[in-house]
């Protein structure tokens, strides 16, 4: 089964992402988490990527979507996809829709968790405290928030009209957003 979780930054897809892969004993590919680590290891990648990161700012497709590749067709991780922030662009939903189609996968689920803008900011609020994220000050959510409306609402559109997309509530206590989850997975 694969799955893309979608919503705005602070909408819990790293949460729910993290429930999905104990449940079904899959792999999150968080491209957040791939581009952190790029930059923690001082890579060629880190390097170019830095500044858009730290500004709330998109990496571009290319570089995001080279980095996906290797999951996508690594043997172990098949048909077991937890997506977490990707695809972002609607290039990158055509790219993922290639190399799903390559490596002989589908998408199963898509989870868009919505969430308005105020709870958006105080839940990055909070989770600066706990995790300490250098993107997550008010003025780089808010800009992270303006760039997903621009450039990932096209997807949204896209998505939308799939017979596998199901809209939740992503305002609601993190165990109701599982719950719903769990009912449309039938699990
Ligand atoms: P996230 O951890 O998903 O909130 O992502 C943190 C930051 O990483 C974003 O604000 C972007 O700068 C970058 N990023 C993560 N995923 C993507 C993506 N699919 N496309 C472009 N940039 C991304």
């Amino acid at each position: 089964m694969n799955i893309i979780l979608f919503g705005p930054p602070g909408a819990g897809k790293g949460t729910q992402s993290k429930y999905l892969v104990e449940k079904l004993n899959g792999f999150q590919i968080s491209t957040g988490d791939i581009l952190r680590d790029e930059i923690k290891k001082d890579t060629d990648i880190g390097k170019k990527i830095i500044s858009n990161m730290n500004d709330g700012k998109f990496v571009s497709d290319e570089i995001v979507n080279n980095l996906l590749k290797i999951h996508i067709f690594d043997t172990k991780k098949k048909n077991k996809l937890i997506f977490d922030g990707y695809p972002r662009s609607l290039t990158q939903a055509k790219n993922l829709e290639k190399l799903l189609k390559e490596s002989d996968q589908n998408i199963d689920y898509i989870f868009f968790l919505n969430v308005n803008k105020e709870t958006i900011v105080k839940r990055i609020e909070k989770r600066k405290i706990l995790e300490k994220r250098s993107d997550d000050d008010l003025e780089t959510t808010l800009k992270r928030y303006e760039t997903y409306i621009e450039t990932t609402k096209p997807v949204l559109d896209y998505y939308s009209k799939n017979s596998n997309f199901h809209e939740v509530d992503g305002a609601m206590e993190i165990d109701q957003i599982t719950s719903k989850i769990e009912g449309f997975l039938n699990v």
